[in-house]
C-alpha cells in the first residue's frame, strides 16, 4: 500500500531437533534404533502434515506471502546452499575440527550450543566431603553438588586470599573412594563463602571446570558417556545414569562416613531449551566456525542495522558480548543437512566435494579416486549433520537467488527487513549475521523487527510441558482472522510481550462489528465527487488528516499497535460519538441546504474510506469486503493508503468541540433529560462556525 514491490516468499524450516523429537512421538519409534533412510522418510511425513496445517493457518490469518515461491529448508536445493557454505567458509579458513568440552543433551543425544540453553533454579544436594591432605593427614572439607564426579577430580583450589587455607597451597589432597591425590592450588575465581571455601575441579562439574583444567593443563578424565552413564572411570558406577549415579554414591559416602555434610540447595542449573534436561559437559570432536573473531564487526553491524524496537538491540549486542567460545556446528542426528567430507579410511584426512550438488556422505560413494594425503582409495562417510541453524542462517541468501541469478542478487540483497520473535535473537538473528557476513561481506538486512512473547493468560511462556499452549485453530475458528489480528496489532506495543485473554480477542471483535455497522449506515447515503464544507466537515476531515498522518508514520516504523489503538480511539470517540451525531440531521436533510447535506455525505464517505484503507494491514478480509461492496470492485490491497488532508482549524476548537459536546451531555443526565430533549446552553465563542450543527444535535433553545 506505499506502491513498492515486495519480496516476500513463505519459507518453511524443516531441519533440525524439534522434527526429529516431533516424529519420534508422533510414530512412536527411537531415531537410533530406526534405520537411517526410513527415520528420514518418517520426518517427511511427520512435516508434511505439519506443513500443510501451518500453512493452512497462515492462510486463514491472510498473511500475504508469496506461496508460489514457497521453499523448504530441507530441500535439495536449499541444502546443497547450506553445504556449499560450509565448504566456502572451509575454504577461507573459518572451520575446524577440535576435541573440546562441549555442551551435550543426553536426552537429545547431541551437541548444543550455548545459544540453546536455558538457565534454572533447581533442588539438588550440597554434599561436603572428608578429603585429606596428602603431607599432614589434616582433614580438608570439600563442597560439591558433583559428588559423582569424585572420580573426574583433578585439583583442589582455594581462594589465595583465604587465609584458612594458605599454607595448604603447593600440598596434595587425596581424593575420597578413589585415593588419588590431587594438587591443590589458588586461584581467585573461588569463592570462599560457598561451602568450605575449597572447591573440586573435576571434568567437567561445570563451564568454571572447563576454563580450570585449560588454565592449569589438567588431564582430562571421561566420567559420562554420551548416553549420559558413567564411565569406567568411576568404577562400581560404571553404566549408572547421572542423577542414579548421584544418589547412590552420595549414600555411599554416608555410610563411608566421608560425607560430614549433606544440605538441599537451590542451584543453578543449564538445561537444554528443548528437553529441559540439565546439560553434561563432555569432550568430544566436533566441527567448529569461527565466531570469536568476528565480535567487533558484527557489533557494529548490530549498531548500524535499524532495530524495531530499538531497545531489542541490546540483546543482541549482550549475546555478542558474552560468547567465549568458537560456535560447534556438527550434530549427532539425523534430519538435518548432512556434512559434506569423507575421511580416509588410512589417515583419517578429511574431503570434501565440489559444490553444487547435494551430498549425502553417509549413504553416497565417495566423489574421490584417491586420498591426497597417503593415496589410499577407500573412504568414510561423514555421518553427522549440521546444527539446523548453519541451515536457517542462510535464508537471506536463499530467497535472494545468492548462487542462482546475481542479477536477482544484487537487485534484492541486503533484504530490507527481518521479521522475528525476540527469544530467537541469540539463535537466528545472530547466526543470520555471522554467516552471511562471513559469506558476502555484508549484513544480511537493513532493518529487523523484533516481536515480543506471546505468554499464557497469567504471564507464563507457553510450553508443552506446562500444558498451557493455546492452539491457534480452534480460536481463529470463533474468532475470525481479523478480530485475531487486530487483537495482536493492538495488544502490545512494539517489542513487549503480550498475554493470550480469548476475552479482549471477542474485544477486538466488537470494535470490528462497531466498524462494519458504521460503514453499513454511511453505504445508504450517496457519495458525492466534491462538496462546499462546512466547517464541522472541516473539523472531521482535519481529524482525520491528523490521524493518517500519525498511522502513515507508525507504519513507516512498523508499529501496527499504534495504527490499531488510534483508529480505534477516533472510530469512537471522535467520529461516532462526535462527528456522527453532529451531521447525522444534516445528512438526512433535516433543516439542511442540498449543499450542506452533500457535504455531510461527502464527509462519511471520506471518512469510511479512510478508515478500510487504514485497517487494511491488519484486518484484511473484513476491510476487502467493505471496500469491493461500497468503493468497486478492486482490492482494497491494491490501493494506496490515504493521504491526508488538513484544514484551518486549531488544536484548541477541536478540543473545545469534544469539550462542549461531553458538557451538554452531562448537563442533560444531570437534569434527568432525554439526549433528544432540548436545553439552554451558551455555545462557546470560538465555536460560532459551528452553531449550526450544535443547534440541531443537542437541540439548543436560545
Ligand atoms: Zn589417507
Amino acid at each position: 500500500m506505499r506502491g513498492l514491490q515486495v519480496l516476500y516468499p513463505v519459507g518453511i524450516d524443516r531441519n533440525g531437533l524439534p522434527v526429529e523429537i516431533f516424529a519420534e512421538r508422533k510414530y512412536r519409534v527411537q531415531m537410533r534404533k530406526t534405520p537411517r533412510e526410513e527415520f528420514i522418510n518418517l520426518c517427511k511425513h511427520a512435516l508434511d502434515d505439519l506443513e500443510a496445517y501451518m500453512v493452512g493457518l497462515m492462510k486463514t490469518l491472510g498473511i500475504s506471502g508469496d506461496y508460489q515461491s514457497k521453499y523448504r529448508t530441507d530441500s535439495e536445493e536449499y541444502r546443497k546452499l547450506t553445504q556449499w557454505s560450509f565448504m566456502e567458509l572451509w575454504k577461507k579458513g573459518l572451520i575446524y575440527l577440535a576435541n573440546r568440552p562441549n555442551n551435550y543433551c543426553v536426552d537429545c543425544n547431541t551437541t548444543i550450543a550455548d545459544a540453546e540453553i536455558e538457565y534454572e533454579e533447581l533442588p539438588t544436594y550440597l554434599v561436603t566431603n572428608r578429603f585429606r591432605v596428602n603431607e599432614s593427614k589434616q582433614e580438608l572439607l570439600v563442597a560439591t553438588t558433583r559428588p559423582e564426579l569424585l572420580a573426574a577430580c583433578q585439583m583442589v583450589m582455594v581462594n589465595p586470599k583465604d587465609t584458612r587455607y594458605r599454607k595448604l597451597v603447593g600440598k596434595t589432597a587425596v581424593v575420597p573412594i578413589y585415593g588419588k591425590e590431587v594438587p591443590i592450588k589458588a586461584h581467585k575465581s573461588v569463592d570462599p563463602k560457598f561451602g568450605s571455601g575449597v572447591l573440586m575441579v573435576c571434568s567437567y562439574g561445570d563451564y568454571n571446570d572447563v576454563l580450570m583444567f585449560r588454565e592449569f593443563k589438567l588431564k582430562e578424565v571421561v566420567a559420562i558417556d554420551l548416553d549420559g552413564k558413567l564411565t569406567a572411570a568411576t568404577g562400581k558406577y560404571a553404566g549408572v545414569a547421572v542423577k542414579d549415579a548421584r544418589s547412590q554414591i552420595i549414600q555411599d559416602l554416608q555410610e563411608m562416613g566421608v560425607a560430614a555434610k549433606v544440605e538441599q540447595i537451590q542451584h543453578r542449573t543449564p538445561l537444554c531449551e528443548r528437553s529441559r534436561t540439565p546439560i553434561e559437559i563432555i569432550p568430544m570432536e566436533e566441527y567448529y566456525l569461527k565466531q570469536l573473531d568476528f565480535k567487533p564487526a558484527l557489533k557494529r553491524m548490530a549498531r548500524k542495522i535499524e532495530f524495531h524496537p530499538d531497545m531489542h538491540r541490546q540483546i543482541l549486542l549482550d549475546w555478542i558480548n558474552v560468547l567465549t567460545t568458537d560456535y560447534p556446528i556438527s550434530r549427532r542426528r539425523y534430519y538435518s543437512t548432512e556434512i559434506p567430507v569423507w575421511y580416509c579410511s588410512k589417515c583419517n584426512t578429511p574431503h570434501l566435494p565440489k559444490p553444487g550438488k547435494y551430498y549425502r556422505p553417509w549413504r553416497d560413494e565417495a566423489p574421490f579416486k584417491k586420498c591426497k594425503n597417503c593415496g589410499n582409495t577407500k573412504f568414510v562417510g561423514e555421518t553427522r549433520t549440521f546444527d539446523t541453524w548453519m541451515d536457517s542462517s542462510l535464508s537471506p541468501l536463499f530467497i535472494t537467488k545468492y548462487l542462482g541469478n546475481r542479477r536477482f542478487f544484487s537487485l534484492t540483497y541486503p533484504a530490507t527487513i527481518r521479521v522475528q520473535g525476540k527469544e530467537i535473537v541469540r539463535t537466528w538473528l545472530y547466526y543470520t549475521m555471522l554467516k552471511c557476513y562471513q559469506l558476502t561481506g555484508r549484513a544480511p538486512f537493513k532493518e529487523a523487527w523484533i516481536g515480543g512473547l506471546g505468554q499464557d493468560s497469567q504471564g507464563r511462556a507457553m510450553r508443552k510441558s506446562l500444558g498451557n499452549y493455546v492452539d491457534p485453530e480452534p480460536v481463529l475458528a470463533r474468532s475470525g482472522a481479523d478480530a485475531f489480528r487486530f487483537w495482536g496489532a493492538s495488544e502490545a506495543s512494539l517489542g513487549y510481550d503480550f498475554r493470550f485473554s480469548e476475552e479482549r480477542i471477542a474485544g477486538a471483535g466488537k470494535f470490528l462489528t462497531k466498524l462494519w455497522n458504521t460503514c453499513r449506515f454511511i453505504s445508504s447515503f450517496p457519495q458525492p465527487e466534491k462538496a462546499e464544507l462546512t466547517w464541522t466537515d472541516k473539523w472531521m476531515l482535519n481529524e482525520l488528516g491528523k490521524l493518517i498522518e500519525e498511522c502513515t508514520k507508525a507504519y513507516e516504523n512498523y508499529d501496527v499497535f499504534t495504527v490499531s489503538n488510534k483508529v480505534r480511539e477516533f472510530l469512537w470517540n471522535v467520529f461516532a460519538s462526535n462527528y456522527l451525531e453532529m451531521a447525522k440531521g444534516r445528512a438526512y436533510g433535516d433543516s439542511a441546504t442540498k449543499g450542506e447535506q452533500e457535504a455531510a455525505w461527502y464527509t462519511l464517505h471520506e471518512v469510511a474510506k479512510s478508515l478500510l484503507l487504514l485497517l487494511a494491514p491488519i484486518s484484511p478480509y473484513i476491510t476487502d469486503y467493505a471496500w469491493r461492496k461500497l468503493y468497486g470492485a478492486r482490492s482494497i490491497h491494491l490501493e494506496r493508503l490515504p493521504k491526508p488532508e488538513r484544514f484551518d482549524i486549531t488544536e484548541k476548537v477541536s478540543q473545545s468541540i469534544l469539550e462542549f459536546n461531553a458538557q451538554v451531555w452531562k448537563t442533560k443526565k444531570d437534569k434527568g433529560l432525554a439526549l433528544k430533549d432540548s436545553i439552554s446552553l451558551r455555545i462557546p465563542a470560538n465555536l460560532t462556525h459551528f452553531e449550526k450543527d450544535l443547534v440541531r444535535m443537542h437541540h439548543l433553545t436560545k
